[in-house]
């Protein structure tokens, strides 16, 4: 039984999709305003590891990553580069798209950006507006009122009154200091700009996700999944905008979010200038080697990342590779001696099934691999061989060992 840390009950459940054998899941993506980083490539490598996963399972799934590319960050940088926003938020979607190409990550089905779903987000706005959730606030925005939605603060665990968080505009234009800008009005001068109902303006932030979530998967989705960073403002007001809308009291069956990344045990930022930029890692490290440094750390932990941990890692995986390159096909493949090796296969997948605990997972390969070794120092080189197809196989499931190991030991 596939059991998820749910961070809505802050329980593990035991996974049961919303329809049976189609799995629909959202992960908030990338804004387009700057090239990815490693942040980006821990939580997007985690998500690829589930769905990944999740299909050996043989469920079908359907995944989508949506890209903001209408934000205050995307206008800011395009005015400080003296860029066009069209031309930077393409020229990032693409290299955006490279990255995760070099780093091995499958595609989503569908990579919806957020200008392409205007009407979709009027359309939510607007009923939003009819059903008493939204107002306009003294300086023509319109927002969300939290005070209307009963349960606001249950997936971040947080009272409506000890709430903390920055906020898009005056307090006095709007009726409780947290309510949140759903679309901002605008001057015909400021760029991007769309018509509305409430005159010029452009959309907040949180409310791209109930728009595309509500037009691919209509009333709820069954893995929503971010950053641990998203979890507040952004997926409890995505929640709560949806929930209102579909006249629900919950909305997202599973939320998964994983971990922060730490930079020597900092966090990333632009003004201690400590941003490691996914290119130029993949410049400097096979892409594996990334990926497998990633899963050595439970998707829901902080992940330290420095160099040493990093060469480490290479180190660690090398041992599985240098065994790997022992395959010798002439070997012939006898099913009895998976039965006997069964068990590591057993705990490799109770490992998974435990909320997807990798480190768990590949504490196994290497017992396999131990097991692996005492039988060439045994001279039982033919069991031997047929367990490293099996590590092979139990290691490709999570996307690793799939390189040629002369290609990776040679680098
Ligand atoms: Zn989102």
């Amino acid at each position: 039984m596939l059991k998820i840390f749910n961070t809505l009950t802050k329980k593990k459940e035991i996974f049961i999709p919303i329809c049976e054998k189609i799995i629909n899941i959202y992960v908030c993506g990338i804004t387009v305003y700057d090239h990815c980083h490693i942040g980006h490539a821990r939580t997007f490598t985690i998500f690829d590891m589930i769905i990944k996963y999740l299909r050996y399972c043989k469920y079908k799934v359907q995944y989508i990553r949506n890209i903001t590319d209408i934000d205050d960050k995307i206008i800011k940088s395009a005015k400080l580069n003296n860029e066009n926003i069209d031309l930077l938020t393409n020229r990032m979607i693409k290299s955006m798209n490279q990255d995760f190409l070099n780093l091995g990550l499958i595609n989503p089905d569908f990579q919806p950006k957020v200008t392409n779903h205007i009407q979709d987000i009027i359309s939510i706005i607007n009923k939003l507006i009819n059903k008493n959730y939204a107002y306009i606030s003294k300086n023509g925005d319109v927002v969300f009122s939290i005070s209307h939605c009963k349960n606001y603060g249950e997936l971040s665990k947080q009272k409506i009154n000890k709430l903390k968080f920055k906020n898009f505009i005056d307090y006095n234009n709007k009726i409780c200091k947290n309510d949140f800008v759903l679309w901002k009005k605008l001057d015909q001068l400021d760029l991007p700009n769309w018509n509305s109902p409430w005159g010029i303006g452009r959309p907040g932030w949180h409310i791209e996700c109930s728009a595309i979530n509500h037009n691919f998967f209509g009333k709820n989705v069954d893995i929503h999944g971010g950053g641990v960073d998203l979890l507040f403002p952004h997926h409890e007001n995505e929640r709560a905008q949806s929930m209102c809308f579909y006249n629900v009291k919950n909305y997202g069956k599973y939320w998964i979010h994983v971990g922060s990344l730490l930079v020597n045990n900092k966090k990333m930022s632009k003004s201690l200038k400590n941003t490691v930029f996914l290119k130029n890692l993949l410049k400097l490290y096979n892409s594996e080697v990334i990926r497998y440094f990633f899963l050595l750390t439970h998707y829901r932990k902080p992940l330290l990342y420095n160099i040493k941990n990093l060469n480490s890692a290479y180190q660690s995986l090398r041992k599985l590779y240098i065994i790997i390159n022992k395959i010798d096909n002439n070997v012939i493949l006898n099913k009895k001696f998976y039965i006997k090796y069964q068990y590591f296969c057993t705990n490799f997948f109770n490992a998974l099934h435990d909320d997807f605990n990798t480190p768990q997972a590949i504490s196994i390969l290497f017992s396999l691999l131990k097991k692996i070794k005492n039988l060439f120092n045994k001279d039982k080189k033919k069991i031997a061989i047929q367990l490293i197809y099996q590590l092979k196989y139990l290691a490709n499931i999570i996307g690793l060992l799939n390189q040629d190991p002369n290609f990776f030991l040679k680098k």
